[in-house]
């Protein structure tokens, strides 16, 4: 593309406008996931013309679009999710922010959508949380959930490559993902029937087209009595994924290492924040084998058989790790024994890095605001 792709919008020159009619705060209790938005969004408009517009903070309000929009029609959207915490300091800060500015550009280059300077979002989206930093709960495990968004705004129903596009970010106060420092396991069904990303498609990009097709897979999870769908993949039945989630397993490996595995980036993955953080923590430990490698429901249920499998979680943004106590496959039904083992990696991970998150322990991964 032109010269209007290689430049980007930048934080100098952000509008803002306040809101006249800020809205009341939800008590921490009252916090479902995704229903609450603060006072204020960040709206940045691009044509292949004119290049990126001045960043602006505006109340939150209705996005006027051409119904023609191909966002609409072939779903030229992507998104990120993200956290800004209140630290034991009162201190705001965002935890390696520059690691979903870097896979929202990769999603951007995907869907053929303008791309920025990451570090000039950082710093718009930054500004927001000031804002609004009213709505950034203190309330233990509490946090401001960040939505940056972009869409193909261009009102030309062709297939072709948007002209005019909207990125946009929300931010929304989110409650604790575990009720009072107990881990609640949860169960998983895996069918492998269902597919969420294959190779050469587009697993590894956080587009919301990835997204849609799997809310009535989740509904028939629940139908089955379980609480998430576990991601499987290929003839062999490789475990992907968990829901919105990494996969991660502790066991002690066919060798007799204890090693902590989880699947490796090629194509089907979608990579991280929190599963690059875990393998990091974990590799300076040098206490166990961290390995970035595929394993099937064989190999797992010839673990479990013998008693190797310690642990199964689930990582991402939402919960840190995710423990896991069941998965229903076919017709069996495996217990795992995450929790009677008291979850001791979980745990340490978990710990660590909500310290790193709440500023109790200082690390170059956090970035106040
Ligand atoms: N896998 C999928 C499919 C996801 O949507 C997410 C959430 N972004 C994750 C894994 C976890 O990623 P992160 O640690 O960056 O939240």
């Amino acid at each position: 593309r032109g010269m209007a792709s290689a430049a980007s919008f930048r934080y100098k020159d952000l509008e803002i406008e306040l809101t006249k009619n800020p809205q009341r705060k939800p008590e921490p209790s009252e916090l479902v996931f995704g229903k609450n938005f603060t006072d204020h969004m960040l709206t940045i408009e691009w044509t292949s013309q004119e290049g990126w517009k001045p960043p602006r903070i505006t109340p939150l309000q209705p996005l006027q679009l051409h119904p023609g929009a191909k966002a609409l029609h072939y779903s030229v959207e992507l998104f990120e999710g993200m956290k800004a915490y209140r630290g034991i300091d009162d201190k705001l800060r965002l935890f390696r922010p520059e690691a979903n500015m870097e896979r929202m550009n990769n999603s951007a280059a995907r869907a053929a959508l303008p791309s920025f300077d990451g570090e000039e979002l950082i710093q718009c989206i930054s500004k927001l949380i000031e804002v609004d930093r009213d709505w950034v709960p203190a309330a233990k495990d509490c946090s401001l959930y960040i939505r940056p968004t972009l869409i193909g705004t261009e009102p030309t129903l062709g297939v072709s490559q948007a002209e005019e596009a909207m990125l946009f970010v929300l931010l929304g106060p989110v409650g604790a993902y575990f009720k009072t420092g107990t881990f609640n396991p949860v169960s998983l069904m895996a069918d492998p029937q269902y597919i969420r990303a294959f190779k050469g498609g587009v697993g590894n990009y956080k587009l919301g087209s990835n997204y849609g097709p799997t809310i009535r897979i989740q509904k028939e999870a629940e139908r089955r009595g379980c609480q998430q769908v576990l991601w499987l993949y290929g003839d062999d039945h490789q475990l992907t994924e968990v829901g919105t989630m990494n996969i991660f397993m502790y066991w002690e490996n066919e060798s007799g290492e204890p090693e902590l595995v989880t699947p490796p980036l090629e194509g089907i993955i979608l990579p991280g924040v929190t599963r690059r953080s875990l393998l990091d923590l974990a590799r300076g430990w040098n206490e166990c084998k961290v390995t970035e490698r595929t394993f099937t429901m064989h190999d797992l249920v010839k673990g479990l058989e013998d008693n190797r499998v310690k642990e199964l979680f689930g990582a991402g943004t939402a919960c840190v790790v995710c423990p896991i106590d069941r998965i229903l496959y076919g017709e069996k039904d495996l217990h795992i024994p995450t929790m009677d083992t008291g979850a001791v990696v979980c745990r340490r991970l978990y710990q660590e890095l909500t310290d790193i998150q709440f500023g109790r322990v200082p690390h170059d991964w956090v970035r106040s605001i």
